[in-house]
């Protein structure tokens, strides 16, 4: 049993998502947590110079609050949106945030010619915790 599990999901949200929130669900210890964590891209300068200011921290705030509402309100269940690549981010949150599992789709919707996707990939191979891969 897990206490803080990480349940990464791109905005492009794949099937397998409601399962792996299901499966954290099953993997946490009484009194833990879950955590699902959506990796937004930076905005390239050469594009934000055109954008008002503050455009990247409203996209994160409006796309939390989409999460969050798409998650129901379980007081152990919480949305968190960061600016980064996809890969390497989920990584050092879970480095950063304590995080003991990550349970991850193997997965983005249309793309399943591989064995596992590259961001499902650099998870299994760098995370300091344990990972389900939700196939
Ligand atoms: P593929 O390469 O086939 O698209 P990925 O490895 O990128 O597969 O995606 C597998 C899973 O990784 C997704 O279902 C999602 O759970 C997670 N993931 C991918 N991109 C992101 C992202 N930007 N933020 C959060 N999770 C992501």
């Amino acid at each position: 049993m897990y206490k803080h599990v990480l349940v990464p999901i791109a905005m492009d949200h794949s099937p397998q998502t409601g399962e792996a929130l299901e499966l954290a669900r099953r993997l946490l210890a009484q009194g833990g947590r879950i955590t699902a964590l959506t990796v937004l891209e930076a905005i390239p300068p050469y594009v934000a110079q055109y954008l008002p200011e503050g455009q990247e921290q409203h996209n994160r705030q409006t796309i939390k609050t989409q999460l969050q509402s798409e998650l129901g309100d379980a007081p152990d269940t919480h949305a968190d949106v960061v600016v980064g690549h996809a890969g390497r981010t989920i990584v050092e949150y879970a480095d950063e945030h304590d995080v003991d599992c990550i349970v991850i789709a193997s997965h983005r919707p249309g793309l399943q010619d591989y064995f596992l996707g590259s961001t499902a990939a650099r998870v299994v191979r760098h995370a300091p915790c344990a990972v389900l891969v939700v196939r």
